[in-house]
């Protein structure tokens, strides 16, 4: 003690002047001097520990261990350090516990031996490192890919990866450290992100990028990228954290929902989503905007009202009531959408709900079934047509079996008188065998020759028939004396005419030649005029009478006889037709048909006007070409 009373002023100048706490103890592990720090270190002051063993200053579990190594010091006190590097623990007068790093340093003053104990505290020094650790630890199980560059370094090469980033990149500790990050490039180096990363790296600030990367097998991975610089006290960087976090799935879930869009908006069927409540629209699709000729920004101003034509606003929050109440999933009906310029179209409506965020929205999918309704009218036109068709081949083939059975009763009929006359005729010829009766058998021969005449003309008839029906009859058109034809067909008619009738013959056609079927011209007067003779009583006039324009020839045959019944003139030119008032006049019905055909075939009309009992007046007009040319 003494010893260090003499030299107090030296050892309290240099013991104050260390920052750390100096205990200095006797061969006795009594404290002898303590500095400021020192006791300030265990709380205490420095009367309260000098000449107090040093004991006082460990936590009594570690008394023991320490006089251990005391007496192990003391032994071989070549041994500078006591627990040099290694941390012990002292205890303050609180009791608190700490820990601290002592050395010992023996010497020896006037025959006596010290120890120099010098103290420092640990505390804050662990307290940091156990917050590094947390932090490394921290850094290593971060799910991000983190690395730092040395950016005082050339180059910047990476001097710490965590496990993340050898994870997600494939590459081991040592392929990734002292290199530059862009070996993470591979030569995919022209990239937008790329060069906003350089950037910021070359003025020092922060960046979030996103990239493509690849990792050591190749496969291409897209990499958000943070760029941190960190910077020293004087404000310098000294390095860069940079995170990485793989969005791979992200991207490919944008791509596709990206892509999912673009069906959306590109899709040619209508689609609209509306508020359910305000009913405005909040999203039109490209079709929508086509087919009804507003724009977007135009959509934003109207409503689903607007659109849907003849639905009241209560109908359709009716429609609209149990999608919202989630009753039902779907509804679908047909309605007409009206178009921006007024005009409608027809619309098969898809209603499905949905919801975004607290909003509950509509979802229409519209298709334009004009082209549908188009082709169902169509298609309903065309059934009605066919249908009319069907009937009408129906009617006619009824009308067909019909007139095939009047043909066979008239054939039946009309055969029947002229082959019984021919029968007669033929017996009574025989019967008249005295050569004084020729004329008797000439009168009987006749009859016979007008029978079968009658015969054959009424299978011309049919024959005539039959080549009209397939288009055989071939006219001859040649230029002739329309007063010869006449002369003829009058000579011929009035052998036919009854007692007291009489035929008028035309005025002013001397010198007319026409150019026409001569042979055609013949039938169809011939035909007229017998008819005119059969259907008048004797005693009556026929009126044959012409009349010319440039190009046409109109024949009028006018009887006085016993005319058309009203409701039988609507068939009189259908084949076989006979009407109700001439049943016990020979005929076949043949006749009038095929003059109409005969005549229309020629360009030409024929038309009549009838009154019974009063007579008939029928009318033929044929085109005749006065230069001869073919019609
Ligand atoms: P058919 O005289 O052999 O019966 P047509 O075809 O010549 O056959 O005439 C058809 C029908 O038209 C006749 O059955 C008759 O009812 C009516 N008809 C034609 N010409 C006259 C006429 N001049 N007067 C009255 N009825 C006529």
């Amino acid at each position: 003690m003494r010893v260090f009373d003499k030299n107090i002023d030296i050892c309290h100048l240099l013991s104050e002047a260390v920052s750390e706490g100096i205990i200095v103890v006797n061969k006795d592990q009594l404290m002898v001097s303590i500095n400021k720090k020192a006791a300030h270190l265990f709380e205490y002051t420095h009367k309260e520990l000098l000449g107090k063993p040093l004991t006082e200053l460990i936590p009594d579990k570690y008394k023991k261990a320490h006089k251990e190594h005391v007496k192990k010091y003391y032994r071989d006190v070549k041994k500078e350090n006591m627990a040099g590097g290694r941390c012990v623990h002292g205890q303050r007068k609180s009791g608190e516990e700490f820990p601290l790093n002592v050395r010992f340093n023996p010497f020896s003053i006037y025959g006596n031996t010290y120890v120099l104990v010098l103290v420092n505290d640990l505390s804050e020094r662990v307290q940091i490192e156990k917050n590094l650790d947390i932090k490394s630890e921290a850094l290593e199980a971060a799910q991000n890919g983190i690395i730092i560059s040395d950016a005082l370094e050339e180059d910047h090469p990476i001097i710490y990866a965590n496990r993340a980033f050898k994870k997600l990149t494939g590459y081991s500790e040592s392929e990734v450290l002292n290199r530059n990050c862009r070996f993470l490039q591979k030569d995919d180096n022209d990239q937008r992100g790329i060069k906003i990363m350089d950037n910021a790296i070359k003025a020092g600030k922060k960046c979030q990028v996103r990239v493509r990367n690849y990792k050591k097998d190749g496969t291409l991975f897209w990499n958000e990228v943070s760029i941190n610089p960190i910077l020293n006290q004087e404000g310098k960087i000294t390095h860069f954290i940079g995170i990485q976090h793989d969005i791979t799935k992200r991207v490919k879930a944008e791509e596709e929902i990206r892509h999912f869009l673009k069906i959306f908006d590109d899709s040619l069927n209508e689609i609209y989503v509306f508020d359910a409540e305000t009913l405005r629209f909040s999203h039109v699709n490209y079709g929508a905007q086509k087919n009804t000729g507003y724009s977007s920004r135009e959509f934003r101003k109207i409503t689903i009202k607007d659109l849907i034509t003849g639905i009241s606003e209560d109908r359709l929050r009716e429609i609209l009531d149990p999608l919202n109440l989630n009753n039902h999933k779907k509804v679908t009906f047909e309605t007409l959408f009206k178009r921006k310029d007024g005009t409608t179209y027809p619309v098969e409506v898809h209603l499905q709900s949905s919801t975004l965020e607290d909003k509950v929205l509509t979802v229409v999918i519209a298709l334009d079934i004009s082209e549908r309704k188009n082709y169902t009218q169509k298609l309903e036109k065309t059934v009605a047509r066919r249908t009319q068709e069907l009937n009408e081949a129906l009617l006619k083939e009824k009308e067909l079996s019909d007139l095939k059975t009047k043909f066979l009763s008239m054939v039946s009929h009309e055969f029947k008188t002229p082959l019984s006359t021919i029968l007669t005729s033929a017996t009574l010829v025989g019967k008249y065998t005295a050569a004084d009766q020729q004329e008797l058998r000439t009168k009987h021969l006749n009859s016979i020759a007008s029978g079968v005449h009658h015969l054959t003309g009424i299978l011309n008839d049919f024959l005539s028939i039959e080549r009209l029906e397939q288009g055989k009859e071939i006219y001859r058109l040649t230029d002739f004396s329309l007063s010869k034809v006449i002369n003829q067909v009058i000579y011929n008619a009035n052998m036919l005419l009854k007692t007291g009738q009489k035929i008028n013959y035309p005025m002013n056609i001397e010198d007319v030649i026409i150019h026409q079927d001569e042979k055609i011209v013949s039938l169809v007067l011939t035909n007229l005029l017998h008819n005119a003779i059969k259907y008048s009583p004797e005693e009556t006039e026929i009126d044959l009478q012409i009349n010319l324009d440039e190009n046409t020839i109109y024949f009028h045959i006018i009887d006085r006889g016993i005319g058309i019944p009203k409701k039988d003139q609507k068939h009189i030119f259908e084949r076989y037709f006979r009407a109700d008032n001439v049943l016990l006049t020979q005929g076949t019905g043949i006749g009038l048909n095929i003059v109409k055909s005969h005549v229309e075939n020629l360009g030409g009309d024929i038309s009549f006007k009838s009154e019974e009992n009063k007579g008939s007046t029928f009318t033929v007009t044929l085109p005749f070409n006065s230069n001869g040319e073919e019609f």
